[in-house]
């Protein structure tokens, strides 16, 4: 363990040492590492939901690429995400950054008018943070705190066999969106797609209200990459027809365009920030109809949760391998 390389061990090991590590001093009742937010009981009611995520420059995101209005959405998006994932209410923020020296003060006070933008419009407030100068690149981290009743949290570890498997909207118009910045044949839509991804907070609020909504997560890695997760903790099998995962024109028509297979985009590209769960096949029906007459648009079933301990992914009923997203992972490509 101790001579493995970062690229051997992945993120899914790391992470999985650090929560072995620490499980002996973890408060009781708390809910740990594990999910999309770690869960604090307040009461026999109630618990607060917590969350971080970090966006760093070159790795996340190209300051030269994405406004700055975009960036700073997408660094509070990807929590308000996770807060979403747990079928949660967010409250509270802290956020955080690294920022070169040689940006003007401008910059930053720009970033905090739509910061103030994007918090008012969820209504949660800014309870700190931290600021500091790096050498080269921006950082940013956002941690968002949410509250919601015990009976309704959403846990990945709760998927039961029969359920359907179901996403909130269309995959892989984030992923298309940067290949089509790396490869210089740039798709506003998707582009767009990529820098303004939308929590799914109201959706998620929503499906917390149905208890037959079993396990519930975003979608940040990727499908292939996510439903490993929901399996793991769950220890089930998990069933994907490739060609139910909703997609828009926009991607369809980039695939065509550049002779690209969509599903390397909708099943292996993350970064949707669409809620992926699953629910009893016997309510299913009322749930998708009272979701589609309150958001307008459908939930869409693209799979099933089996007995067997595999995640198994089809396409013109022939099984595909479909390779995951690890940061430090070889494999990625
Ligand atoms: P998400 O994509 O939903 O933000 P991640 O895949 O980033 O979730 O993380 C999975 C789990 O691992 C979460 O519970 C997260 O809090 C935890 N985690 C990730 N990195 C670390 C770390 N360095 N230390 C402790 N926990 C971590
Ligand atoms: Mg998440």
């Amino acid at each position: 363990m101790k001579n493995k390389t970062l690229n051997e061990l992945g993120e899914f090991g790391l992470i999985s040492n650090i929560k072995e590590r620490f499980a002996e001093l973890l408060p009781n009742n708390f809910f740990g590492i594990g999910d999309d937010c770690a869960v604090i009981p307040i009461d026999d009611k109630y618990s607060y939901i917590i969350t971080t995520d970090m966006l760093i420059e070159d790795v996340h995101f190209l300051r030269k690429e994405i406004p700055l209005n975009d960036l700073v959405w997408k660094s509070m998006a990807v929590n308000l995400s996770d807060i979403a994932a747990m079928g949660g209410e967010p409250v509270a923020f802290l956020s955080s950054i690294a920022i070169p020296n040689n940006i003007p003060a401008s910059y930053l006070i720009q970033a905090n008018e739509y910061l103030f933008d994007i918090a008012k419009q969820f209504k949660i407030g800014n309870i700190g943070g931290d600021t500091t100068s790096s050498k080269k690149h921006i950082a940013i981290s956002i941690s968002v705190i949410g509250k919601m009743e015990n009976s309704k949290i959403k846990y990945r570890h709760n998927a039961k066999i029969g359920d359907i498997v179901c996403v909130t909207g269309n995959l892989g118009d984030s992923a298309a969106g940067l290949d089509s910045i790396l490869n210089n044949r740039k798709d506003n839509y998707l582009i767009k797609r990529h820098h303004h991804p939308f929590p799914r907070i109201e959706e998620g609020l929503f499906l917390a209200e149905y208890e037959e909504v079993h396990a519930m997560m975003d979608i940040s890695d990727g499908i292939a990459s996510d439903l490993k997760r929901i399996q793991s903790e769950s220890s089930v099998g998990i069933q994907i027809d490739i060609d139910k995962i909703p997609v828009s024109e926009e991607l369809t028509t980039y695939c065509e365009k550049y002779n690209l297979p969509t599903y390397k985009f909708s099943a292996r590209g993350g970064e949707d920030y669409e809620l992926l769960f699953t629910v009893s096949a016997e309510e299913f029906g009322k749930i998708n109809s009272e979701y589609s007459k309150k958001f307008s648009k459908p939930i869409y079933p693209i799979g099933k949760i089996v007995k067997d301990n595999s995640l198994k992914f089809t396409k013109n009923n022939t099984e595909i391998e479909l390779k995951e997203f690890q940061h430090f992972s070889k494999k990625n490509n």
